[in-house]
């Protein structure tokens, strides 16, 4: 068969040929390019050469190029383009792929060959990049269990299984219980507060179960609403004891079992491979590497964002009384409460600003923005195939005015593409004897669509979305490595949103958004007291936030650093493991733990904190650019050549100290979230 994916791509920038590419050739060409990885894994564990770095780990970083390209544009249109084909097709695929990497790590030759290279490592001679590929590599072996002898092996393998397992059956069960609550109102009056949307969308939902009324759920965009908006104390409270007893009703679906049975085998396989706890196996290649730099940084956290926490309570309490609120609020209270604060306090919504977020001015302004910091120059090129007409596409160049990269955006929601919206790539940046390959970057989101009368006009958020994703997209553009395991993105789970979360700070700043934010009716500059507005309402609640988010890490790094098995009531685990942050008297019949989708079933394990530990980095990142002025050229050059170029190259903490001169300390965080 004459195979697209598997000839040489004949395009501009041998970009994927989107166009010649049909479902049916997805199987062949992976079947065939696993075929010659495979013998590419070969001439590399049967080489009769003694191992070295070069001929091992470089080399092992090398195979399966096509493989790689033909795997990312399935797995990339499985996610933008997709359909009921494709879909199947990527189904069967995977555990191809899942057996085909495993395969490599438990190859025992192999392993060896590392292992050699691994034990010489000091006297080699070896760079810091070198270095860093090397103990990714060795790490990725480790901890798929190849340097064990053969009995702890089939230990290691047994729990690897049922690990896997019992967090498909963890999801399971939250989202059967969150599926099988519904709530259905069928008088007008108990719909009081709710907006128009939120009704519709719930008599739809009753519609479509042959309900008469409205019918209100446990997923988020009829749950959250319903909590913010609904007049009716008794809903809310029902309601809200629904969504926090999921997996958590003693009956099939309860999840407490399989919480303190996931939290002991995770404990016993980081045994196994000679850790004394499963943080301790996790956090070993993160920025923040150890459980004690994790446990002293929420404690830190926690210690300064109290008292601001302390105050957002007290005033919700008192507006609550104020505005008729009989007794002590309850948790059921709290996210109504807050929202007619916030509402009466800075009378700000997206209907207010929306005029001023053209999408056309806001691609403008962003690509600008790049010109302007980084010397990026974008140029539109739809020469370059595209996988549907309203993918936009544009090649990069440097100050330079070498090529440094191909960005795709795909702007708008269709019916084949997820929900969200993420940065990937088609191909990464590698250096490959002395050529350097660059990369194919994209953005992929789903906004606002332009109407028949109105263009696309965004929400504040969907306008930050889109500088995050822009952050993580100059990772990947401007990066500059020479093994492809390290480049762009390819770095700490805790140090990958620092260049994402940057970006978003400027959707703060008035010297950036005057420059672009206009009415699109009158081109009126977006007034300063919008602005005022904006950088105010940010700030509303965080301290509260910030000590529920803490609450969340305490818990998962609690279930993380045991280095006994418990046997534990989970609810008394879990309330002693967030005592410190609660304002609230425990509810009776809810439970945290059981519907954790994040650490039990989901990646998040022992990296809960992660998600504030982004944040700190990127004000402490951004406060150091206010420093000089936003559009500091210096500024923005060190934070080019010591993170965006570097990818993985290093550890990240030595990477953001060359930025910084400095670790990165909670200050500025503190500052942003008004929480001094
Ligand atoms: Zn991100």
């Amino acid at each position: 068969m004459n195979n697209p994916l598997l000839n040489k791509w004949n395009t501009p920038f041998e970009t994927p040929p989107f166009h010649l590419i049909k479902t049916v050739h997805y199987s062949p060409a992976v079947e065939e390019s696993i075929k010659s990885a495979g013998e590419e894994i070969k001439t590399i564990s049967e080489n009769p050469e003694p191992a070295d770095f070069e001929n091992t780990i470089a080399a092992l970083d090398r195979i399966g190029e096509r493989l790689g390209n033909v795997t990312s544009v399935l797995f990339n249109l499985n996610s933008a383009e997709t359909n009921k084909d494709l879909q199947e097709v990527t189904r069967d695929i995977s555990p191809v792929l899942t057996r085909f990497s495993n395969d490599i790590t438990l190859n025992e030759t192999l392993f060896s060959r590392i292992k050699t290279v691994h034990d010489s490592r000091d006297s080699a001679g070896l760079n810091t990049e070198q270095k860093m590929l090397l103990e990714k590599k060795y790490r990725n072996f480790i901890l798929g269990g190849a340097g064990l002898g053969e009995e702890k092996k089939s230990r290691f393998r047994e729990i690897s299984e049922e690990l896997s397992q019992l967090s498909v059956k963890f999801e399971e069960n939250v989202l059967s219980d969150t599926n099988a609550f519904e709530f259905n109102l069928t008088d007008e009056t108990d719909l009081a507060g709710l907006p128009e949307g939120v009704v519709e969308m719930a008599s739809m939902e009753a519609k479509s179960r042959g309900k008469k009324g409205w019918v209100f759920t446990l997923h988020f965009p009829s749950y959250v609403p319903f909590m913010k908006y609904s007049e009716k104390r008794e809903h809310r409270k029902k309601m809200f004891k629904a969504y926090t007893s999921r997996a958590f009703h003693g009956d099939g679906n309860d999840n407490k079992k399989l919480v303190t049975k996931i939290a002991n085998l995770r404990l016993e396989l980081s045994n196994i491979l000679g850790f004394n706890n499963f943080s301790e196996m996790i956090l070993g290649d993160r920025m923040a590497d150890t459980t004690t730099k994790v446990l002293t940084f929420l404690d830190e956290l926690h210690c300064a964002s109290k008292p601001a926490a302390q105050r957002d309570f007290e005033a919700v309490k008192k507006f609550a009384v104020e505005n008729g609120h009989k007794g002590k609020p309850e948790r059921w209270d709290w996210d109504f409460y807050s929202e007619k604060l916030r509402k009466s306090r800075y009378d700000i919504d997206d209907e207010v600003l929306k005029p001023y977020f053209r999408l056309e001015n806001l691609e403008k302004a962003i690509l600008d923005l790049a010109t302007n910091l980084y010397g990026i120059r974008f140029i539109a090129n739809n020469q370059i195939p595209v996988y549907h007409s309203e993918v936009k596409t544009w090649e990069a160049f440097g100050d330079d005015g070498l090529f440094l990269a191909i960005l795709y955006i795909d702007y708008f929601p269709r019916p084949g593409k997820n929900g969200g919206a993420w940065m990937t790539s088609y191909r990464e940046q590698k250096t490959e004897a002395g050529k350097e390959i660059r990369p194919l970057i994209s953005i992929v989101a789903n906004f606002t669509r332009p109407t028949e009368t109105k263009p696309s006009l965004l929400s504040f958020s969907e306008v930050t979305t889109f500088l995050h994703e822009f952050g993580h997209a100059l990772h990947g553009i401007l990066t500059r490595c020479n093994y492809e395991s390290l480049s762009g993105t390819n770095v700490a789970r805790d140090f990958v949103e620092l260049p994402s979360q940057f970006m978003e700070n400027f959707a703060y700043e008035k010297e950036w958004l005057s420059q672009w934010a206009v009415h699109y009716r009158t081109g009126e500059i977006i007034p300063d007291e919008l602005i005022e507005k904006i950088r105010l309402s940010a700030t509303f609640n965080e301290g509260y936030a910030c000590n529920r988010q803490l609450g969340f890490g305490f818990l998962d790094m609690a279930w993380h650093t045991l280095t006994r098995p418990v046997s534990d009531n989970v609810s008394e685990f879990e309330a002693e493991a967030m005592a410190k942050t609660e304002f609230f008297p425990h509810v009776e019949g809810s439970n945290i733990s059981c519907s954790f989708g994040h650490i039990f079933g989901g990646g998040y394990a022992s990296g809960y904190y992660g998600y504030k530990w982004a944040e700190v980095l990127d004000a402490d990142a951004f406060k150091y650019f206010k420093e000089a002025g936003i559009f500091n050229s210096e500024t923005a050059a060190s934070f080019r050549k010591n993170i965006l170029e570097k990818g993985g190259t290093d550890k990240p903490m030595n990477l953001y100290k060359s930025f910084r001169g400095r670790e990165p300390t909670i200050d500025a965080f503190l500052e942003r979230s008004g929480l001094k």
